[in-house]
């Protein structure tokens, strides 16, 4: 049984150190990906539940690994936060974004007016100079504050200190749109949320996969608070016809999900402007 017990320590420990080496290589990995431009952004919609219009996109990273192929974000997203690399990756799909929402612009030139949202994480918001850095992209760009939507997960939003708070309010007076993402899965009491300039509550998918067994209660007060609030709800992750209705009923304005698309390439993106733009 000894014996046994030391096997079963060597394998942990081994098993460890795979994981350790894999998250090394994945770390190494990262830094030259940024070098060698292998990060790209992929869009989702979202759309108008009423009316079925365009809002705008959600960006959305992906890795494209030369040997590995496309890797998603919950694989390399935690590493980079734990490694700083989000401060430069955070920035340049910040920028991506603002340029991307500029070339489409210039495609469809008749009063396009889409907004593109970008999800900021907790480091980010605490970088210094962060706010300035965007309001000088927005200058280069000559894009409106009001086009582009920061998405912060309610969980982060909480666990803001004083400086961070004051960031948030600056990234706001830049007429930037804040996006409270997940919302419903961090128990924040209202009073904390209502220290922060909210335009958008993005209620986390778990709520609207349980509408479809008619759970529609939570929505249902996430929606009124919101509204008598002032600000906005977004649903994601509608999946189903079904939890369309359900929305619709509920009086929620907006939503995305693969209902209407996955997340998709620039090209697929541009695309569906089209086709939205000519309906
Ligand atoms: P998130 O911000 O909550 O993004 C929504 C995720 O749900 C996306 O996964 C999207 O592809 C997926 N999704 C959208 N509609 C549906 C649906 O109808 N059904 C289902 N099952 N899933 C749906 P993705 O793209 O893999 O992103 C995962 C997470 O990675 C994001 O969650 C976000 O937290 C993080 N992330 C992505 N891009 C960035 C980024 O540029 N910066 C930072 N900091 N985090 C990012
Ligand atoms: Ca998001
Ligand atoms: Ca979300
Ligand atoms: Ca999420």
């Amino acid at each position: 049984a000894k014996t046994e017990g030391k096997d079963c320590y060597a394998v942990f420990n081994s098993n460890m150190q795979l994981a350790a080496l894999n998250r090394l290589q994945i770390e190494n990995d990262l830094r030259e990906a940024i070098k060698q431009e292998q990060l790209c952004l992929y869009y989702q919609p979202i759309i108008e539940l009423m009316s079925g219009h365009l809002s705008g996109f959600e960006a959305l990273i992906r890795w494209q690994h030369p040997t590995k192929g496309l890797i998603y974000p919950d694989e390399f997203i935690p590493i980079a936060e734990e490694t700083g690399l989000i401060n430069p990756i955070g920035w340049w799909v910040i920028q991506q974004a603002c340029y991307q929402l500029k070339c489409w612009e210039k495609e469809h030139p008749k009063g396009l007016k889409l907004s593109i949202n970008v999800n900021l994480s907790a480091q980010q918001l605490k970088q210094k100079g962060l706010v300035e850095k965007i309001g000088d992209l927005l200058t280069e760009t000559k894009i409106e504050g009001n086009r582009l939507k920061l998405e912060i997960t309610e969980s982060c939003l909480l666990e803001t200190v004083t400086i961070e708070a004051q960031r948030v309010n600056q990234i706001k007076e830049l007429g930037i749109g804040l996006c409270i993402d997940d919302f419903g899965t961090g128990y924040s009491s209202l009073s904390r949320l209502y220290e922060f300039p909210i335009d958008t509550l993005k209620i986390d998918r778990s709520f609207i996969r349980r509408l479809e067994f008619s759970q529609t209660a939570i929505v249902q007060i996430i929606v009124s608070l919101a509204h008598t609030l002032g600000i906005n709800v977004v649903a994601e992750g509608i999946e189903t016809l079904e939890q369309l209705n359900h929305l619709q009923g509920l009086g929620c304005e907006l939503g995305q999900g693969y209902l209407f698309s996955k997340p998709v390439d620039s090209a697929k993106a541009n695309q569906l402007l089209h086709n939205y733009n000519s309906e």
